[in-house]
Protein backbone atom coordinates (compact mmCIF):
# COMPACT_ATOMS: atom_id res chain seq x y z
CA UNK A 1 0.00 0.00 0.00
CA UNK A 2 0.72 3.84 -0.33
CA UNK A 3 -1.36 5.67 1.67
CA UNK A 4 0.88 8.56 1.02
CA UNK A 5 -0.61 9.01 -2.25
CA UNK A 6 -4.26 6.66 -1.93
CA UNK A 7 -7.00 5.09 -0.24
CA UNK A 8 -6.36 1.69 1.65
CA UNK A 9 -9.58 -0.06 1.45
CA UNK A 10 -10.87 -3.39 2.30
CA UNK A 11 -14.17 -4.68 1.62
CA UNK A 12 -15.78 -7.74 1.96
CA UNK A 13 -17.95 -9.49 -0.59
CA UNK A 14 -20.23 -11.74 1.00
CA UNK A 15 -21.88 -13.52 -2.36
CA UNK A 16 -25.25 -15.25 -1.78
CA UNK A 17 -24.40 -15.62 2.01
CA UNK A 18 -26.18 -13.98 5.19
CA UNK A 19 -30.20 -13.23 5.56
CA UNK A 20 -30.95 -10.03 6.95
CA UNK A 21 -31.23 -11.37 10.32
CA UNK A 22 -27.82 -13.00 10.04
CA UNK A 23 -26.68 -9.93 8.14
CA UNK A 24 -27.65 -7.56 11.39
CA UNK A 25 -25.83 -10.18 13.57
CA UNK A 26 -22.73 -10.07 11.62
CA UNK A 27 -22.24 -6.63 11.29
CA UNK A 28 -23.00 -5.72 15.04
CA UNK A 29 -19.87 -8.04 15.63
CA UNK A 30 -17.94 -6.70 12.96
CA UNK A 31 -18.49 -2.72 13.81
CA UNK A 32 -16.57 -2.77 17.34
CA UNK A 33 -14.10 -4.33 16.13
CA UNK A 34 -13.26 -2.14 13.22
CA UNK A 35 -14.30 1.32 14.28
CA UNK A 36 -10.54 2.35 14.94
CA UNK A 37 -9.32 0.91 11.29
CA UNK A 38 -7.46 3.62 9.59
CA UNK A 39 -8.62 2.44 5.99
CA UNK A 40 -11.77 2.16 4.61
CA UNK A 41 -14.29 -0.89 5.15
CA UNK A 42 -17.06 -1.59 2.86
CA UNK A 43 -19.65 -4.40 3.62
CA UNK A 44 -20.46 -5.71 -0.23
CA UNK A 45 -23.85 -7.96 0.75
CA UNK A 46 -27.16 -8.99 -0.65
CA UNK A 47 -29.59 -6.88 -2.24
CA UNK A 48 -31.80 -8.48 0.45
CA UNK A 49 -29.38 -7.23 3.31
CA UNK A 50 -28.90 -3.87 1.98
CA UNK A 51 -31.62 -2.05 4.00
CA UNK A 52 -30.70 -4.13 7.48
CA UNK A 53 -27.23 -3.10 6.38
CA UNK A 54 -27.59 0.45 6.11
CA UNK A 55 -29.60 0.58 9.60
CA UNK A 56 -27.35 -1.76 11.43
CA UNK A 57 -23.51 0.24 10.37
CA UNK A 58 -25.53 3.92 10.77
CA UNK A 59 -23.02 5.86 13.00
CA UNK A 60 -20.12 3.43 12.19
CA UNK A 61 -17.03 3.86 9.23
CA UNK A 62 -18.32 1.00 7.86
CA UNK A 63 -19.98 1.54 3.92
CA UNK A 64 -22.36 -0.29 2.45
CA UNK A 65 -21.91 -1.48 -0.80
CA UNK A 66 -23.76 -4.15 -3.53
CA UNK A 67 -22.83 -6.92 -5.50
CA UNK A 68 -23.91 -5.81 -8.88
CA UNK A 69 -26.31 -3.29 -10.89
CA UNK A 70 -27.84 -3.47 -14.00
CA UNK A 71 -26.83 -0.51 -16.66
CA UNK A 72 -30.55 0.83 -17.18
CA UNK A 73 -32.17 3.32 -14.78
CA UNK A 74 -35.46 1.73 -15.43
CA UNK A 75 -37.37 -0.70 -17.51
CA UNK A 76 -38.52 -4.44 -18.43
CA UNK A 77 -35.82 -6.13 -17.01
CA UNK A 78 -37.91 -8.48 -14.37
CA UNK A 79 -35.67 -9.60 -11.48
CA UNK A 80 -32.40 -6.77 -11.89
CA UNK A 81 -31.78 -3.87 -9.22
CA UNK A 82 -30.81 -0.37 -10.93
CA UNK A 83 -27.97 2.09 -9.80
CA UNK A 84 -30.13 4.75 -8.76
CA UNK A 85 -32.48 2.22 -7.43
CA UNK A 86 -29.39 1.33 -5.23
CA UNK A 87 -27.97 5.00 -4.49
CA UNK A 88 -31.58 6.26 -3.45
CA UNK A 89 -30.85 3.68 -0.85
CA UNK A 90 -28.00 4.91 0.55
CA UNK A 91 -25.47 2.38 -1.41
CA UNK A 92 -22.08 3.68 -1.45
CA UNK A 93 -19.99 1.16 -3.88
CA UNK A 94 -21.35 -1.69 -6.31
CA UNK A 95 -18.83 -4.54 -7.06
CA UNK A 96 -19.05 -5.22 -11.22
CA UNK A 97 -17.67 -7.72 -13.23
CA UNK A 98 -16.90 -9.97 -10.51
CA UNK A 99 -15.65 -13.38 -12.11
CA UNK A 100 -18.45 -15.34 -11.19
CA UNK A 101 -21.19 -13.14 -12.38
CA UNK A 102 -18.41 -13.61 -15.19
CA UNK A 103 -18.74 -17.39 -15.40
CA UNK A 104 -21.92 -17.91 -13.98
CA UNK A 105 -24.41 -15.01 -15.34
CA UNK A 106 -22.75 -14.36 -18.69
CA UNK A 107 -21.32 -11.06 -17.59
CA UNK A 108 -19.23 -10.13 -20.44
CA UNK A 109 -16.74 -6.80 -20.44
CA UNK A 110 -19.38 -5.04 -22.42
CA UNK A 111 -21.66 -5.44 -19.91
CA UNK A 112 -19.58 -4.98 -17.08
CA UNK A 113 -18.86 -1.31 -18.85
CA UNK A 114 -22.01 -0.50 -19.00
CA UNK A 115 -22.79 -1.27 -15.56
CA UNK A 116 -19.78 0.49 -14.49
CA UNK A 117 -20.93 3.67 -16.52
CA UNK A 118 -24.60 3.66 -15.04
CA UNK A 119 -23.25 3.01 -11.43
CA UNK A 120 -21.39 6.13 -12.09
CA UNK A 121 -24.18 8.25 -13.22
CA UNK A 122 -26.22 7.62 -10.74
CA UNK A 123 -23.54 8.20 -8.28
CA UNK A 124 -21.89 4.41 -7.34
CA UNK A 125 -18.53 4.01 -6.45
CA UNK A 126 -17.76 1.27 -8.48
CA UNK A 127 -15.18 -1.99 -7.71
CA UNK A 128 -14.56 -3.17 -11.07
CA UNK A 129 -13.02 -7.02 -10.98
CA UNK A 130 -10.90 -8.27 -13.20
CA UNK A 131 -8.68 -11.08 -13.48
CA UNK A 132 -7.44 -13.96 -15.18
CA UNK A 133 -7.74 -18.10 -15.30
CA UNK A 134 -5.53 -20.66 -14.33
CA UNK A 135 -5.25 -21.32 -18.07
CA UNK A 136 -4.91 -17.78 -19.51
CA UNK A 137 -1.87 -17.75 -16.95
CA UNK A 138 -0.52 -20.75 -17.64
CA UNK A 139 -0.36 -19.96 -21.41
CA UNK A 140 1.43 -16.54 -20.41
CA UNK A 141 -0.96 -14.40 -21.42
CA UNK A 142 -2.01 -12.92 -18.11
CA UNK A 143 -0.94 -9.22 -19.15
CA UNK A 144 -2.91 -9.35 -22.61
CA UNK A 145 -5.80 -10.71 -20.28
CA UNK A 146 -5.59 -8.05 -17.82
CA UNK A 147 -5.12 -5.06 -20.30
CA UNK A 148 -8.26 -6.27 -22.19
CA UNK A 149 -10.49 -6.18 -19.29
CA UNK A 150 -9.11 -2.37 -18.19
CA UNK A 151 -9.62 -1.25 -21.29
CA UNK A 152 -13.00 -2.59 -22.26
CA UNK A 153 -14.70 -2.35 -18.62
CA UNK A 154 -13.61 0.83 -18.85
CA UNK A 155 -14.21 2.32 -22.08
CA UNK A 156 -15.38 5.74 -22.59
CA UNK A 157 -14.67 6.14 -18.80
CA UNK A 158 -13.35 9.89 -17.96
CA UNK A 159 -10.70 10.77 -15.92
CA UNK A 160 -12.71 12.88 -13.84
CA UNK A 161 -14.94 9.79 -13.01
CA UNK A 162 -11.84 7.28 -12.95
CA UNK A 163 -11.31 8.73 -9.17
CA UNK A 164 -14.78 7.19 -7.87
CA UNK A 165 -13.25 3.59 -9.30
CA UNK A 166 -11.61 1.02 -6.97
CA UNK A 167 -10.25 -1.90 -9.22
CA UNK A 168 -9.99 -5.56 -7.69
CA UNK A 169 -7.24 -7.96 -9.12
CA UNK A 170 -8.91 -10.88 -8.90
CA UNK A 171 -6.85 -13.73 -10.36
CA UNK A 172 -10.16 -16.35 -10.81
CA UNK A 173 -8.23 -19.65 -9.88
CA UNK A 174 -7.12 -18.17 -6.09
CA UNK A 175 -10.89 -17.14 -5.61
CA UNK A 176 -12.32 -19.29 -2.99
CA UNK A 177 -10.00 -22.11 -3.58
CA UNK A 178 -7.70 -21.74 -0.74
CA UNK A 179 -4.50 -20.59 -3.33
CA UNK A 180 -3.44 -17.53 -2.60
CA UNK A 181 -1.45 -15.64 -5.35
CA UNK A 182 1.90 -14.81 -4.02
CA UNK A 183 2.50 -11.22 -2.91
CA UNK A 184 4.74 -11.23 -5.44
CA UNK A 185 2.39 -12.27 -8.05
CA UNK A 186 -0.37 -9.65 -6.75
CA UNK A 187 2.17 -6.94 -7.05
CA UNK A 188 3.33 -7.97 -10.32
CA UNK A 189 -0.04 -7.77 -11.77
CA UNK A 190 -1.48 -4.66 -9.94
CA UNK A 191 1.76 -2.89 -10.75
CA UNK A 192 0.95 -4.09 -14.61
CA UNK A 193 -3.01 -2.76 -13.80
CA UNK A 194 -1.44 0.46 -12.40
CA UNK A 195 0.70 1.07 -15.76
CA UNK A 196 -2.16 0.20 -17.91
CA UNK A 197 -4.42 2.87 -16.11
CA UNK A 198 -1.02 5.55 -16.88
CA UNK A 199 -1.58 4.56 -20.67
CA UNK A 200 -4.90 5.20 -20.96
CA UNK A 201 -5.30 8.39 -18.53
CA UNK A 202 -1.97 9.52 -17.48
CA UNK A 203 0.63 8.11 -14.62
CA UNK A 204 -1.06 11.15 -11.64
CA UNK A 205 -4.70 9.51 -12.39
CA UNK A 206 -3.28 6.07 -12.32
CA UNK A 207 -1.60 6.72 -9.06
CA UNK A 208 -3.97 7.76 -7.31
CA UNK A 209 -6.37 4.65 -8.27
CA UNK A 210 -6.93 2.26 -5.17
CA UNK A 211 -6.01 -1.30 -6.62
CA UNK A 212 -7.04 -4.34 -4.59
CA UNK A 213 -5.98 -7.62 -4.68
CA UNK A 214 -9.15 -10.42 -4.01
CA UNK A 215 -8.41 -14.33 -3.71
CA UNK A 216 -8.36 -16.20 -0.67
CA UNK A 217 -6.80 -13.07 1.00
CA UNK A 218 -7.38 -13.93 5.03
CA UNK A 219 -6.15 -12.86 8.49
CA UNK A 220 -2.98 -15.21 7.61
CA UNK A 221 -1.85 -13.79 3.97
CA UNK A 222 -3.16 -9.92 4.19
CA UNK A 223 0.01 -8.78 5.92
CA UNK A 224 2.73 -9.67 3.14
CA UNK A 225 -0.02 -8.80 0.45
CA UNK A 226 -0.96 -5.67 1.72
CA UNK A 227 3.06 -5.32 2.07
CA UNK A 228 3.50 -4.54 -1.28
CA UNK A 229 3.24 -1.07 -2.90
CA UNK A 230 0.94 -1.40 -5.61
CA UNK A 231 -1.99 -3.23 -3.69
CA UNK A 232 -4.01 -0.99 -1.90
CA UNK A 233 -6.55 -3.18 -0.47
CA UNK A 234 -8.54 -6.32 -0.51
CA UNK A 235 -11.61 -7.51 -2.01
CA UNK A 236 -12.45 -10.55 0.66
CA UNK A 237 -15.06 -13.41 -0.05
CA UNK A 238 -14.78 -16.66 2.39
CA UNK A 239 -13.03 -14.76 5.65
CA UNK A 240 -15.20 -11.39 5.62
CA UNK A 241 -18.15 -13.61 6.46
CA UNK A 242 -16.32 -14.51 9.96
CA UNK A 243 -16.14 -11.01 12.18
CA UNK A 244 -12.79 -11.58 13.76
CA UNK A 245 -11.61 -12.39 10.41
CA UNK A 246 -12.41 -9.37 8.41
CA UNK A 247 -11.23 -7.49 11.19
CA UNK A 248 -7.59 -8.67 11.07
CA UNK A 249 -7.57 -7.82 7.76
CA UNK A 250 -8.71 -4.13 8.38
CA UNK A 251 -6.23 -4.25 11.22
CA UNK A 252 -3.66 -5.24 8.40
CA UNK A 253 -4.47 -2.86 6.26
CA UNK A 254 -4.61 0.12 9.29
CA UNK A 255 -0.61 -0.48 9.60
C1 LIG B 1 -14.28 -12.72 -3.78
O1 LIG B 1 -15.41 -13.18 -3.66
O2 LIG B 1 -14.13 -11.66 -4.41
C2 LIG B 1 -13.15 -13.43 -3.21
C3 LIG B 1 -11.95 -12.94 -3.36
O3 LIG B 1 -13.45 -14.60 -2.53
P1 LIG B 1 -12.46 -15.40 -1.55
O4 LIG B 1 -11.81 -14.38 -0.64
O5 LIG B 1 -13.33 -16.34 -0.82
O6 LIG B 1 -11.44 -16.07 -2.41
Amino acid sequence: MNKAVRKAVIAGNWKMNKTPKEAKELLSAVAPLVKEADCEVIACVPFVDLQTAIETTDGTNIKIGAENCHWAESGAFTGEISAPMLKEMGVEYVVLGHSERRQYFGETDETVNKRTKAALRAGLKPIVCVGELLWERECNITEEVIARQIKLDLWDVSAEELKNIIIAYEPVWAIGTGKTATAEQAEEVCAFIRATLAKLYDPAAAEAVTIQYGGSMNDGNADELLGKTNVDGGLIGGASLVAEKFAAIVKAASK
